[in-house]
């Protein structure tokens, strides 16, 4: 017999396998003996009151043991001998594609511009070493794409569009833990996740389809207004197009404008990454001295404000994380967070950034931009996105060292005249970014940490620093798709994918994007041949 339960718990219990099912065992008044499993379905931690509790779903087995998997598997066939698919990218939009085209018997060619998940990863060490970012093996090229050396938080908002529960069942049966499937939060950590790209690699691969590293798609193939194909290297790939290739691929939009392929500029956001010492935001988000304790993760937290009609707001946080060079190119400056599955760095970071709009480029100057570029440009914003990495390059040395500024000397226009101790690897410059940071950008920051820090008591503190810039926070650009078959709007044969599209943010938004462009590219290869 199996019964399913709602508990609240303290999180010793909730941690411990035995504490739980002795704690079930009496709440239900069941034998110990009797019950045989536990298995947990849901798990959040409610950290609104002093006593902090963790909700939990769980199954109980009685006088049973669990028969069923633990998660629905999905069959992959072999695809060698079918239709071919040309997927550009080979972050979680693309191999989300290519992995639902394999289920829909379609072969997936993957053609990704950056190295394999694990000789990537001797670039971004060089990132620090030598202060050079090679272009095209980066925290945002290479296989994985974006999504491979990130946080790994596996949560979004769009449930709407698309089955988020299947990408975590995918991504468990590739090795990430199934504690994904039972968090309200999820995480897999970026120390795990080139494993588990690995194995969806090797997916791809043993069905029929193809992956090419370091091979970079730099044209499509064009018969009148549909697309045939692509060109990369000397090769020409032939199949309807997939186009996944994120938000940093710059040269991708500007080939795409000059072949006068349909774009439209989008709204982002922009600001600074901000770290506190992770015990801070665990004493604060715990309300409690001895912070965290042995039982509970790393606090997380999450600030919203509108200041001067423009929303405010903490993004992609990393509890017990690092701050990292997320640039993709010469003479930038990126920042962004990551943290390991522990979560156990000294460090707590997160996004802090001001919402722009494609109009507030005409009527604001924010850096000195070129209204020639800005005036009904598609690329506008990603201009705007180009000079202030730039602006932050020359303030940071000219370097990957970044510009910096302790939290409350920010807030009173102080130039910090030390700065704490960092996680970001390249090393930091003290920097008045209060002064050269756009107005519209500095004086919204500043009143929304205001806001936080009476919201939540210590967060504006000196003991944080704000790293500067985080400027990739969404696709500048959109690639214009039809809602309905998701295929572009003047280009048949091609399926603009993912986050730099313009329709994904984050990884299971861009994993459920990839897998409904697969559908709808099979549908259109049944109708067309
Ligand atoms: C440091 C960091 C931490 C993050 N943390 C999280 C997190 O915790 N949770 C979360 O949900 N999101 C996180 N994100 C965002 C997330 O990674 C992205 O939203 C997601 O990866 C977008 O997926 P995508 O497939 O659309 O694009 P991408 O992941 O950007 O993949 C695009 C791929 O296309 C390739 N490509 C580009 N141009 C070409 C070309 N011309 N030819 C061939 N290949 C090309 C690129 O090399 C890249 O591999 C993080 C991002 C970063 C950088």
């Amino acid at each position: 017999m199996t019964n399913e339960y709602q508990l609240r718990v303290l999180p010793q219990v909730a941690a411990d396998a035995e504490k739980l099912r002795k704690y079930i065992a009496e709440e239900q008044g069941l034998a110990m003996g009797a019950l045989k499993a536990v298995r947990i379905l849901k798990r959040s931690i409610d950290a609104r009151q002093r006593t902090i509790f963790v909700n939990l779903k769980v199954r109980a087995y009685v006088n049973e043991l669990p028969t069923e998997d633990e998660f629905e598997q999905v069959d992959y066939q072999d695809v060698s001998s079918r239709p071919q698919v040309i997927v550009v990218g080979a972050g979680p939009g693309g191999l989300f594609a290519a992995l639902r085209l394999i289920e829909l018997g379609f072969r997936p060619i993957v053609l990704e511009r950056g190295k394999d998940v694990h000789e990537r990863k001797k670039d971004l060490a060089n990132i620090s070493r030598t202060q050079q970012v090679d272009g095209e093996s980066n925290y945002c090229f290479g296989e994985g794409g974006a999504g491979a050396y990130s946080d790994g938080k596996l949560y979004t908002r769009s449930k709407k569009r698309g089955n988020t529960e299947k990408i975590l069942r995918v991504f468990c049966q590739h090795g990430a833990s199934t504690n994904i499937l039972a968090d309200a939060h999820p995480h897999i950590g970026t120390d795990r996740l080139p494993q588990v790209i690995e194995a969806m690699r090797n997916t791809i691969i043993r069905c029929g389809g193809e992956v090419h590293f370091q091979t970079k798609m730099t044209q499509l193939l064009l018969e009148g207004q549909k697309v045939i194909g692509c060109v990369a290297g000397e090769k020409e790939y032939l199949g309807p197009v997939i186009l996944a290739t994120g938000h940093s691929a710059r040269d991708v939009y500007r080939y795409l404008n000059g072949a006068r392929i349909h774009l439209e500029a989008k709204g982002i956001a922009v600001g600074v990454r901000l770290e506190h010492p992770s015990q801070l935001i665990d004493q604060i988000q715990y309300h409690r001295k001895e912070g965290r304790g042995q039982w509970l993760p790393a606090a997380e937290y999450a600030f919203v404000t509108q200041a001067d009609g423009r929303g405010v707001y903490s993004f992609c946080m990393c509890p017990g994380g690092f701050v990292i060079p997320a640039a993709t190119g010469p003479e930038q400056i990126v920042v962004n967070g990551m943290s390991p599955a522990s979560r156990g760095t000294q460090w707590s970071n997160s996004g802090m950034v001001v919402e722009v709009r494609p109009e507030d480029l005409g009527h604001v100057k924010m850096i000195k931009c070129n209204n020639e570029k800005t005036e009904n440009d598609p690329l506008a914003m990603m201009y705007f996105q180009e000079e202030l990495e730039k602006a932050c390059w020359q303030q940071g040395n000219m370097k990957q060292t970044a510009p910096a500024q302790r939290m409350a000397d920010f807030v009173n226009g102080k130039l910090s005249y030390d700065l704490p101790r960092s996680s970001y690897a390249p090393g930091l410059v003290s920097s008045p970014l209060h002064f050269w940071l756009p107005k519209p950008i500095s004086s919204r920051l500043q009143q929304g940490f205001k806001t936080f820090g009476k919201q939540a008591h210590g967060f504006l503190t000196n003991e944080a620093v704000m790293i500067a810039m985080e400027t990739r926070t969404s696709s500048p650009v959109r690639i214009v798709r039809d809602n309905e078959t998701l295929m572009h709007v003047q280009v048949e044969g091609l399926f603009p994918c993912g986050e730099g599209a313009g329709y994904a943010g984050g990884i299971v938004s861009a994993g459920v994007d990839g897998e409904r462009c697969a559908e709808m590219c099979a549908l259109y290869i049944e109708k067309n041949g």
